[in-house]
């Protein structure tokens, strides 16, 4: 009987170690996004299931939040929240250097790029019916530039200031979420709304298939922005993508890049593992959003200012990548 209850107690006790063993083994690791009819959020999904696959290999398991967008996500890192974020390369760039939305914080120090993604371009979705072709006819305008917390506010207030519309005095800036911007168009609550977001994207569908006529209006008259921020590049947005939209050719505008980043105190494992299944699968990785049309391995090692975690260094080496 003693034996017996022994003999029990033993292996409840080898279960529960073992147990315990393989549940401190599971890293989890969360990606931070942003709306889930943007860009960064299928592609925080595209990144999970590649590591995911190989669950037994690493013991991690990514899951993807939805956020606010790039500041949220470097924030969010930095303080330990989320163990990666998707970011534009210019808030990257604000970020390790300590200005923008980081001028009183300073430099983020701890920050560390993984790897680049697609383009993106600064969009503007305007109402026919509101008379705007370019931002320079946003004056007087209803216009969403973004909540705090997103990209795509700062390269707004970039835009704007640099066509010579500020947007306290000359027309009525909303701080909303980009997940919400489409509806707001289409019900006629706001009159044209920016998102700075790789292409296609189910947001620009949604804003451009409606009842109320909608078009993507040009970005131009911006050379000098764009000479003086290293991270600015003019781009294109192909009119093909969006059957819906009021447009007979593509669209002038500019661009930075999606980047994944993460912190220094992410485990050089975790960040390993990561990096080498994207890279490994790239081709696979490829399919899962058209978005990714223009990616190469090389490319995805541009637009990156922060240091490279040493995670994704050593596979970047291994590969012969980087040197
Ligand atoms: N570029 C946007 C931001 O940083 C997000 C775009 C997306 O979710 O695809 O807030």
């Amino acid at each position: 009987m003693k034996k017996g209850l022994f003999l029990g107690v033993a292996l409840a006790t080898s279960m529960l170690m073992s147990f315990g063993m393989a549940q401190a083994k599971t890293q989890f690791v969360t990606i931070g996004t942003g709306g889930i009819t943007g860009v960064y959020y299928p592609t925080g999904g595209a990144i999970a299931k590649m590591v995911n696959k190989k669950k037994k290999e690493y013991g991690i398991r990514a899951t993807v939040e939805s956020t606010g967008g790039s500041v949220f996500n470097v924030n969010a890192v930095m303080n330990g929240d989320l163990e990666f974020g998707i970011v534009q390369s210019d808030r990257q760039y604000q970020a390790i250097n300590g200005l923008a939305e980081w001028k009183d914080k300073g430099p983020q120090k701890d920050l560390r790029a993984v790897f680049s993604i697609h383009p993106e371009a600064v969009t503007l979705v305007a109402a026919v019916d509101a008379g705007i072709k370019d931002i320079k006819d946003l004056k007087g305008k209803k216009v969403n530039i973004g909540n705090p917390g997103s990209g795509q506010r700062q390269n707004a207030i970039d835009a704007l200031e640099a066509v010579g519309i500020n947007i306290d005095k000359d027309l009525q800036a909303e701080s909303i979420k980009a997940s919400e911007a489409a509806s707001l168009l289409q019900d006629g609550r706001i009159d044209a709304f920016f998102y700075t977001v790789g292409h296609p994207s189910g947001a620009i569908k949604e804003a451009t298939s409606g009842a109320r006529k909608v078009r993507l209006a040009t970005i131009t008259g911006i050379d000098a922005l764009l000479a003086k921020y290293p991270y600015y590049a003019k781009a294109t947005i192909p009119i093909s993508l969006y059957p819906g939209a009021q447009n007979d050719k593509d669209i002038e505008t500019f661009g930075v890049k999606a980047t994944l980043v993460t912190s220094a105190k992410v485990p050089d494992e975790v960040v390993y593992a990561i990096t080498k299944e994207v890279f490994d699968n790239f081709d696979e990785f490829k399919k899962l959003h058209p978005a990714y049309a223009t990616l190469t391995k090389k490319n995805m090692l541009e637009g990156l200012s922060a240091p490279i975690h040493p995670g994704a260094m050593k596979y970047y080496k291994e590969v012969g990548l980087m040197k």
